[in-house]
């Protein structure tokens, strides 16, 4: 077995490894072996469905040091006016110039496709190529960077935990895009961001709501995307986010807090009859949200145990079926909800979001860290893992960890320029707003605001 030395190997080329990468060594002189078993940098978008965007524009996604599209805002659709979101694509293409026109040509890394990682992330570190067989052994110098802890599952890849009859018509959601004839109708199988964008393509194309069926095992709280608007954009945005840390400082428990959020147009849900129990950190349009509310035909019986075409076998009941429906799978869980560990250990990285979700921003964030502070207990203190959102009261973690990321840590004046110059931060690039009396009045109740929410986050969170 052959040995290859370098300074860091980073496990995963998905969002999460090329930020962290493309910010490491802009920051100094490392070296780098990354290691994926896909065939390219990209990660989970090579096998997502073809009608997939970004939930967050594509200003703030994907490398710092290379923009991805081209900051424009959409004329037409239910994003009108927002700044543009990537297709999987579009996102694909963009990692494979990131690695061959600015990764490689650094000359300090080195990206192995098509091979497995096989280790305990700190000693033992065997990589194996998937084409030749050939196994090599990392010496590592300074650190392994696990980028897959919160591996992402999407639908094309992912093995559905429900039995299936053979004669019964069920695809991948983005199996869609092949039908070539219309079903009696469509029942779109789980409650996420996946079943949601499959619930909208389908209605963009004509489809009536009355043909679709929606099991929809958990309902979800999402956050309207205006909420999340960068560059010219950011007066609003940093409005938005002054009311919501007024409201978090405010809140007496997880129910009156979403109760507070949906009254000031913070949070949406589908059905106001029912109180959602998941939280995803699902970003959707005004334009999205009141076309998912024309679905009436939704169930709530729980998970998918058996799907025949005569039935619908769920956990709290059974459903008539039908030969000549389609059953679109979304039930891919998307994450996988990991407890938090620390980020920097002896040896070891392992990337998490910082702020709930915003992968990019977050695995850069970490990046500069490391490449900036020596001490890990001093690198943890500015890097705090916010776990998976999954559940209602993760939105208040989510927001904590925008506290602490965004706020708390600006008063570092190293990372105050970071997270001002930054691409992959939503509100960098403040020092154009100097004048603006929208930005400094957000600003100015930003700051007053923090320290109240922060506590109360704690509190409602210890409750
Ligand atoms: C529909 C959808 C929309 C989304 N929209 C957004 C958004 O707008 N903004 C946002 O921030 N996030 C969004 N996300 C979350 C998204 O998952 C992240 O942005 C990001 O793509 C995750 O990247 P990752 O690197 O963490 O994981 P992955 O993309 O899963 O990459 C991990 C890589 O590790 C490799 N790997 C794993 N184990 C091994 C091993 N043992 N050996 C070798 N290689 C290995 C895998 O092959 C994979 O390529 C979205 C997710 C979905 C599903």
């Amino acid at each position: 077995m052959n040995t290859i030395e370098t300074d860091y190997l980073v496990v995963g080329a998905g969002a999460a490894g090329m930020a962290f990468v493309d910010t490491l060594i802009g920051q100094g002189d490392a070296d780098v072996v990354m290691v994926d078993r896909r065939h390219a940098p990209g990660g989970h978008w090579h096998d997502a469905y073809p009608f997939v965007r970004l939930h967050q524009p594509s200003a703030t996604y994907g490398v710092d040091s290379r923009p991805l599209g081209g900051d424009t805002r959409d004329a037409l659709g239910s994003d009108a006016g927002f700044y543009e979101r990537a297709t999987a694509a579009e996102i694909c293409g963009y990692y494979r110039k990131v690695i061959d026109e600015v990764l490689l040509p650094s000359g300090r890394v080195r990206f192995l496709a098509m091979h497995d990682y096989a280790g305990d992330f700190a000693t033992e570190n065997v990589i194996t190529s998937r084409l030749t067989g050939s196994r090599s052994r990392v010496h590592v110098r300074r650190k392994v960077v696990d980028t897959t802890y919160l591996e992402v599952s999407v639908p094309a890849t992912h093995e559905p935990s429900f039995a299936i009859d053979a004669d019964v018509r069920f695809m991948p959601v983005g199996g869609i895009v092949h039908l070539d004839e219309a079903p009696s109708g469509y029942t779109i199988l789980g409650g996420g961001k996946t079943a949601m964008d499959a619930c909208y393509w389908l209605m963009e194309h004509g489809v009536a709501p009355e043909r679709i069926r929606w099991i929809r095992p958990r309902d979800s709280w999402v956050l309207p995307r205006t909420c999340f608007q960068p560059r010219d954009l950011v007066g609003p945005t940093l409005a938005v986010f002054a009311d919501a840390l007024d409201i978090l400082a405010r809140a007496t428990s997880v129910d009156d807090l979403y109760q507070r959020l949906e009254n000031a147009g913070l949070a949406r849900r589908f059905d106001r009859s029912v109180t959602p129990t998941m939280f995803r950190g699902a970003i959707l349009s005004e334009a999205e949200c009141d076309a998912l509310e024309r679905i009436d035909n939704v169930v709530r019986l729980g998970r998918i145990r058996r799907l025949s075409t005569e039935r619908i076998v769920l956990e709290h009941g059974e459903l008539p079926n039908d030969p000549r429906q389609v059953h679109i799978d979304c039930t891919a869980s998307a994450f996988k909800v990991n407890p938090e560990r620390p980020i920097f250990e002896p040896g070891r990285i392992t990337i998490q979001g910082l702020v709930g979700g915003f992968t990019s921003f977050s695995a850069a964030t970490i990046g500069f860290v490391e490449a900036t502070r020596s001490d890990d207990a001093e690198k943890n203190r500015l890097c705090r893992p916010t776990r998976t959102l999954n559940e209602p009261s993760d939105w208040i973690r989510a927001y904590r960890g925008m506290i602490h990321t965004n706020i708390m840590n600006a008063t570092d004046p190293d990372m105050a320029a970071w997270l001002e110059r930054t691409r992959l931060n939503i509100t960098s690039g403040l020092a154009r707003f100097e004048s603006d009396p929208q930005v400094q009045g957000a600003l100015t109740r930003i700051a007053e605001l923090a320290e109240p929410a922060r506590s109360n986050a704690d509190r409602l969170l210890a409750s």
